[in-house]
């Protein structure tokens, strides 16, 4: 229950420079973003700190995929900025294996569709609307984040500014830990307060910007021998490619040619168009890996996206569940804040998770089916190919698919 505790102790470690505040949200991603928004329109005073630079954060590529019910929500809220206008709508994805394509039109069975709106574009609208529209405070570029007094009613946060390094510490009433994989804010919830469910697929992706348009209207999954495959559009100038490769592969093994050639043979079924080659701009290997913090809070601090779940990008779902993240955390903490009602902080960390598992489950099962084939393992390769016929044959399990890869389902 949140409910008042132990006075923080005096900062005789700290001799900084000291503000207030109510809420401090560590990290600019659009789960920090998000719920910095939402305070902001209840008129609850909070300070977003983030590491990097307003432009880095705005040009950082990443997702690209945004479910309809999060479109929706980030509308209701006054957030969805240019998404209606420019955001590509998606109704089908389609697989290739075993040499043809098969599409597979999710919209038709879920009546929702796919936004193609990639995550810079998303940042930015979230940074103008909290920062130009709403006046919010948020500093850039701070450095040595340190999350202080959590089991205390009067949480803090020191940084150091990255202009004059002078130290300075933010009391607050509650801190919002939004800071992605790489932050501190998980790990300022000591070892004994939390559970870390991890799993590691054994697999990596080679992740590719490529400046060409994409060679067809949808989502492409490669089930391949020598690996999967993947193509997402992101614009129409702009395509995202995926090659399965080694774990900590190194981009440099992977030279211009050898990219398309496998891009080519791996996406390769009868009657494709080809494949535009053209200026890879952005290539790096990602580790399949996830993991699940439990529970989400420690006393007053709320972790919020990638700081409490990793989900690889196997079926696009990291941004979707930050989000959802959010809306649930900015909620609480506005009903909190001005009416008192602690029930949604106290309920967060179970609702979140509840669809964070559906989402990490429904991952590890396509992470499955784009791999099974190139596994070496000819039992594996043929259930994975069992199931791939299956969506393509009955209707159960193609809506089953639908609602998962779509988020759609009436409760988590
Ligand atoms: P982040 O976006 O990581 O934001 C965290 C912020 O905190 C960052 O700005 C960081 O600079 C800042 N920060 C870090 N440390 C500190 C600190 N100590 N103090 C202050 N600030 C700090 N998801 C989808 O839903 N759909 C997709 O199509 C999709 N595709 C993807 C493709 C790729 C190649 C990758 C890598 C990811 C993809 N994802 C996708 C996942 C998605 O990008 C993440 O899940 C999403 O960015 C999580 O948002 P977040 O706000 O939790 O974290």
């Amino acid at each position: 229950m949140i409910s008042p505790s132990p006075s923080p102790h005096p900062d005789p470690a700290h001799p900084a420079r000291r503000e207030a505040g109510t809420v401090v949200v560590v990290g600019a991603g659009p789960a920090g973003l998000a719920v910095a928004n939402i305070l902001r329109a209840a008129s609850v005073d909070c300070v977003v700190l983030e590491t990097e630079s307003r432009q880095f954060i705005e040009t950082r590529a990443r997702a690209g995929v945004i479910e309809e019910w999060a479109v929706r929500e980030l509308g209701r809220r006054g957030l969805a900025g240019h998404l209606p206008q420019r955001a590509e709508l998606h109704s089908a994805c389609e697989f290739r294996f075993a040499g043809e394509r098969y599409r597979f039109p999710y919209a038709e069975l879920t009546g929702c569709h796919h936004y193609v709106y990639p995550q810079p574009l998303l940042v930015t609208d979230l940074v103008r609307e909290y920062a130009d529209v709403r006046g919010g405070d948020i500093r850039f570029g701070v450095r040595d984040v340190t999350l202080h007094d959590l089991d205390t009613d009067r949480p803090a946060v020191s940084y150091r500014c990255p202009d004059t390094g002078e130290r300075r510490l933010l009391r607050c009433d509650f801190v919002a830990g939004c800071d992605g994989a790489r932050g501190v804010t998980r790990d300022a919830i000591p070892e004994r307060h939390r559970r870390i469910a991890r799993q590691d697929d054994g697999i990596g992706w080679l992740a590719l910007l490529a400046e060409v348009p994409p060679s067809t209207d949808c989502v492409l999954f490669g089930v391949h021998p020598r690996g999967f495959a993947g193509q997402m559009p992101r614009s129409p100038g702009v395509t995202r490619f995926y090659l399965q490769c080694p774990p900590g592969d190194d981009p440099e093994n992977w030279p211009h040619e050898r990219v398309w050639t496998e891009l080519r043979e791996r996406l390769a079924a009868t009657g494709a168009p080809p494949l535009t080659e053209g200026r890879i701009v952005e290539k790096r290997v990602l580790d399949m890996h996830h993991y699940v913090v439990e529970p989400l809070s420690h006393g007053r601090l709320f972790l919020a996206g990638d700081a409490g779940h990793l989900v690889a990008p196997i079926a696009a779902k990291g941004m979707n569940l930050a989000l959802h993240d959010a809306f649930l955390l900015g909620d609480a903490l506005v009903s909190y804040v001005t009416e008192g009602d602690g029930a949604g902080l106290d309920g967060y960390s179970a609702a979140a998770l509840r669809r964070v598992w559906d989402y990490q489950e429904f991952s590890q099962w396509l992470s499955d089916i784009y791999h099974g084939v190139a596994s070496g393992d000819p039992f594996r390769a043929g259930t994975t190919l069992a199931r791939l016929r299956r969506l393509f044959s009955s209707p159960a399990a193609a809506a089953a698919f639908a609602e998962q890869y779509l988020g759609t389902a009436s409760a988590y």
